[in-house]
């Protein structure tokens, strides 16, 4: 599975290294194996280092170190000369079992250590592992010799609490990846470069797209104009969409009481991320982390027939969800965002039918926006509530429509959930990154906890069967994520501007505003520059906002009437007329073509998934 750059946090989560998956269980114990062979020159270097854990991470792995002084770069060469010093000697790694108070009195100088050894629970093994003179608590496993180790590089170093406590001592983490073979290093490399390149944080302040200010608050994020004009487009489009298949649009408040989140059982099972209560008329009021308990009260305003299912809600529904401040990255990972959130309403018969649908639409999306998918279906987890018959015929409704569209997916045994299976879409970038998609989720709970109705032929109350879907997630996320995957070079029907038009002389001023005023008034967004610059500087400038096309109007182009059209790309396309060049553009803006010049053909292929 290609990394997940989407849920930041997770990059730092540690990877279980447990048998199932081949290539993924390989690629974690060699990883971690590499943490080992990290420590091992690291105390190499610094006898008086005191570890704290070193488990695989996506891609990598990492290292927690106490150390005199900070790592600088050069260190990290250092480091990595002596590991592969060590890898060189083909050092053994030598497991050896030992009781607590053993484990206990072999790691007392070491704080951490100890405070991993207390935690665990009454009369389990401690193991650890030894490779060279580096010994390590750990519970394993690993590659059997240093030698097993791929090739590796080290990344950074950066600050991390103990345990992730803000108020425990801050150790210095080192970051490394490892791969089987030279290529799929370099080639994890040169991705990470490409990453860094299109990064949507410093995109989204080169383009001027989004801020965060420090006091309006981290994590929730400021649209400014440009960024806005994104949002507002793929905002029209997919309302639009939704009508087309027969959905509702509602509105729900930001706010709620708490009597909603009594019922829909959140304060209870999801109070940790809702933020505290506003009292107004002495009763606790909440911000919604969640639009379903509205769209549920709209449905039960009144009675339903079978006639009437499905019922479809859409909005676009802002939410508040508190996130520490550490996990905040950008427009990724923010406290308050807009969910394109639906919530269907049908017989337990209509699941398959939606649900296809549902899968249809999202297809559809990741065709416009040229990602690649791939869905995953998460069955029944261990806690869950419903009955084990109920839950068998919801995946298999979800499985039927996935197969019905000859859809390759993914099962995620025991990834629902608890309320419900769930089929969760993921898109792939242009750097085959994957970013949280879609996701799909029959739910047991709240038809129960809200008793959701409709009168059936048989004339008596059923329950409904109840979906929740968001197609794009969050606006926040998408629009940052689509940041990356253009790199900022957004498809002409995107670009907050589209044609830039520059006069080469003040003397083609008149005439510029002329073509503008044309091209506005056939619906596209344009402007002249008008700035001192030479018309070089211009079209430069045009290029590092990614304005799809320049218009270049110089004394000939003004007495002939017509314009030299350039692409952000650089390319040339001679001189045109007017009419030429609306010619060219609407119907690459009218098609949503991600191609300048061409639109996008109406036989072209569906967007295939790959998994
Ligand atoms: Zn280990
Ligand atoms: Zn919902």
């Amino acid at each position: 599975m290609p990394p997940d750059v989407q849920d930041v946090s997770t990059m730092d989560i540690d990877i279980a290294i447990e048998p199932g998956n081949d290539r993924a269980y390989e690629l974690a114990r060699m990883r971690h194996s590499t943490a080992h062979l990290m420590a091992e020159a690291v105390q190499e270097m610094f006898p008086k280092a005191k570890f704290g854990i070193g488990p695989a991470i996506a891609n990598g792995f990492y290292y927690d170190f106490e150390l005199p002084r900070p790592l600088t770069p050069e260190d990290l060469n250092q480091i990595e000369q002596r590991m592969r010093a060590h890898r060189k000697k083909n050092e053994v790694f030598e497991r050896t079992e030992l009781s607590q108070e053993e484990a206990l009195e072999l790691f007392r100088d070491n704080p951490y250590k100890v405070e991993l050894i207390e935690g665990f629970p009454e009369g389990e093994t401690i193991t650890t592992y030894q490779q060279g003179d580096f010994l390590d608590l750990c519970r394993g496993p690993h590659v059997d010799s240093t030698r097993e180790i791929g090739p590796f590089k080290l990344q950074s170093v950066a600050g991390a609490y103990w345990r992730g406590d803000e108020k425990r001592p801050m150790l210095q983490r080192i970051y490394g990846t490892a791969w089987p073979t030279q290529p799929e290093l370099d080639d994890y490399l040169h991705m990470l470069e490409e990453a860094q390149k299109r990064d949507h944080r410093r995109l989204g302040r080169e383009l001027d797209l989004f801020s965060v200010s420090e006091e309006i608050g981290p994590g929730l994020i400021l649209w400014h104009p440009k960024g806005a004009m994104i949002r507002y487009l793929i905002e029209q489009f997919e309302q639009q969409e939704q009508l087309d298949r027969g959905y509702d649009l509602v509105y729900t408040p930001h706010i709620a009481s708490e009597k909603i989140y009594r019922i829909s059982g959140h304060l209870d099972t999801y109070g940790e991320n809702m933020y505290s209560p506003m009292s107004i008329e002495e009763v606790d009021y909440y911000l919604k982390p969640m639009n379903c308990p509205g769209h549920i009260m709209i449905y039960k305003s009144q009675g339903h027939s079978y006639r009437e299912l499905p019922i479809r809600f859409a909005e676009l529904g802002t939410v508040y969800r508190y996130e520490r401040s550490g996990t905040l990255h950008g427009m990724l990972r923010v406290r308050g965002f807009t969910q394109d959130d639906s919530h269907i309403f049908c017989t337990h018969d209509q699941v398959v039918e939606e649900v296809g649908s549902v899968i249809d639409l999202a297809a559809h999306m990741a065709e416009v926006f040229g990602y690649r998918f791939e869905a995953y279906l998460g069955t029944r987890p261990e806690k869950a509530i419903g009955d084990e018959a109920t839950w068998n015929r919801a995946i298999d409704a979800l499985k039927k429509a996935l197969e019905a569209r000859q859809l390759d997916y993914i099962l995620d045994e025991g990834e629902g959930a608890f309320y419900g299976p769930k089929i969760d879409v993921k898109w792939l970038d242009a750097l085959g990154r994957a970013w949280t998609g879609p996701t799909i989720q029959v739910d047991f709970n709240l038809p129960e906890r809200f008793d959701v109705n409709y009168i059936a032929e048989d004339g008596e109350r059923h329950r409904v069967a109840m979906i929740h879907r968001t197609l794009l997630g969050s606006m926040e996320r998408f629009v940052g994520g689509l940041v990356e995957h253009y790199a900022g070079a957004f498809p002409a029907w995107l670009a907050p501007l589209q044609v830039s038009i520059i006069p080469i002389t003040d003397d083609q001023l008149d005439f510029a505003e002329s073509v503008t005023k044309q091209l506005k008034s056939a619906g596209l967004r344009a402007n002249v520059d008008k700035s001192s610059g030479r018309m070089q500087a211009k079209i430069r400038n045009a290029q590092l906002q990614k304005v799809p096309y320049m218009l270049v109007v110089g004394k000939r182009e003004a007495e002939a009437n017509s314009v030299a059209v350039r692409l952000r790309s650089g390319e040339d396309l001679g001189a045109m007329t007017i009419d030429q060049f609306l010619d060219v553009v609407l119907p690459v803006v009218e098609s949503k073509s991600l191609n300048l010049r061409q639109p996008n053909s109406p036989a072209s292929e569906p967007a295939h998934p790959v998994a």
